[in-house]
């Protein structure tokens, strides 16, 4: 098992509805040396890659998105979400399906945020249906910009939004991919990772 895959067994709490809760180092409580171990972890699998912008989408992808442009050296922005915001001529906006909250959401992003020719890496705390990573590419693409790769924390395995990502081309790099969980016996088995993402874990890279 790898760091994060790790934590989810200890303190992941398995709701009715194919939801799961990690409240104690994500999405409420946040544990900086788990954030820090992820944004380590994309920084060796993105490797290589020119990234001018990290996107996320708002709220608890900040966290992770902060460190990784840390990482990466460039500035994070994070995508506003609305439940009744009107287009605007100065903010790109797409559409995406709340899987959590059952509703339709706007996503929107200022333009002087984004810039053509940039190259975004996409970064999330969970990767369900992909409607919010739908959305952020959606956004970049408006803006005339390039998505380099998508940095999932979690990845839901029995949902489509991973595969229907990596059909359609995109790098795609899940931390823990979730193959399967059960809210009554409250267990969760994880898709296998390469070797070097488990190894990972170990890492105690100092700050800069
Ligand atoms: P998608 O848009 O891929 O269907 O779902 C991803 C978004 O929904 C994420 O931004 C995340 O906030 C939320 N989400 C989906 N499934 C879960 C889950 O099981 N637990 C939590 N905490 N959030 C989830």
């Amino acid at each position: 098992m790898n760091f994060l895959e790790e934590r989810i067994i200890r303190y992941g709490v398995i709701k009715e509805g194919n939801i799961l809760k990690v409240d104690n180092f994500l999405n409420h409580q946040i544990d900086i040396d788990v954030i820090r171990q992820m944004a380590y972890e994309f920084q060796r699998r993105f490797k290589g890659k020119t990234v001018t912008k990290i996107l996320t989408i708002e709220a608890s992808g900040i966290a992770i998105a902060t460190l990784v442009g840390l990482l990466f050296n460039v500035p994070v922005v994070f995508a506003k979400k609305s439940a009744t915001a009107n287009c605007t001529d100065d903010r790109y906006v797409s559409e995406a399906y709340s899987f959590t909250h059952k509703r339709m959401n706007k996503v929107l992003v200022s333009k002087p945020y984004i810039n053509a020719g940039e190259k975004v890496l996409i970064v999330d705390d969970f990767l369900a249906d992909g409607e919010a990573a739908h959305a952020l590419i959606d956004i970049v693409h408006q803006a005339g910009a390039d998505v380099v790769g998508i940095g999932i924390a979690i990845e839901k395995g029995q949902q489509q939004g991973g595969r229907k990502l990596r059909e359609e081309g995109y790098h795609l790099e899940s931390i823990a991919i979730i193959e399967s969980m059960d809210w009554k016996t409250q267990t969760i088995t994880f898709r296998k990772q390469e070797k070097e993402a488990i190894e990972n874990a170990n890492i105690k890279a100092s700050w800069v």
